[in-house]
């Protein structure tokens, strides 16, 4: 987990600074899948703006996620260019919308943060390519690799008591 300390940077109002910094990112679950970040840590920009009633976060890096395809299930690869925002009112009261959740006894979570905004980025579905054709659902070949239809014996019977139905409406 990376964490930076905030009191670090004693910033005045008005005043900003980016501080480079290597985040790590952890394996994200998806539909019963693991993707992995590669390489694991990614450099990354972090800016901070102090105004006069709170302090302005960016964070902004990209990331390689390596995992199985979601239709045929071989490796797929997304990249992702992110930039996140968040804000910490100086005080914030009740209102939950001015602080973020990852400020905590004054460090930034930047690896809870980077997740996060990578989860929400991602497409429903992570396919190995656009036009992925998906394994074949009678015998599990990949159809990428062997194009292939079954005649499907099941499916025509159906069909043919269906018709002998109609007839006798
Ligand atoms: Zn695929
Ligand atoms: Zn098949």
């Amino acid at each position: 987990m990376t964490f930076v300390q905030l009191r670090s940077y004693r910033l005045r109002s008005g005043e900003s600074l980016t501080d480079e910094q290597e985040v790590e990112i952890a394996p994200i679950e998806l539909g019963g899948q693991r993707y992995i970040a590669v390489p694991e840590r990614v450099a990354a920009a972090l800016s901070v703006t102090r105004a006069s009633t709170g302090t302005v976060f960016g964070l902004r890096f990209h990331v390689r996620l390596h995992g199985p395809c979601f239709r045929c299930l071989g490796d797929a690869v997304l990249d992702e260019d992110l930039r996140l925002r968040e804000y910490q009112a100086e005080r914030p009261g009740r209102a939950e919308e001015l602080t973020t959740p990852y400020v905590i006894d004054g460090r930034l979570d930047l690896s809870s943060w980077a997740r996060d905004g990578l989860v929400l980025a991602l497409p429903d579905k992570i396919l190995c390519r656009p036009d992925c054709a998906g394994l074949c659902p009678v015998c599990g070949a990949d159809l990428n690799r062997e194009p292939h239809e079954h005649e499907s014996e099941e499916t025509d019977s159906r069909w043919a008591a269906l018709a002998e139905l109609k007839d006798r409406l």
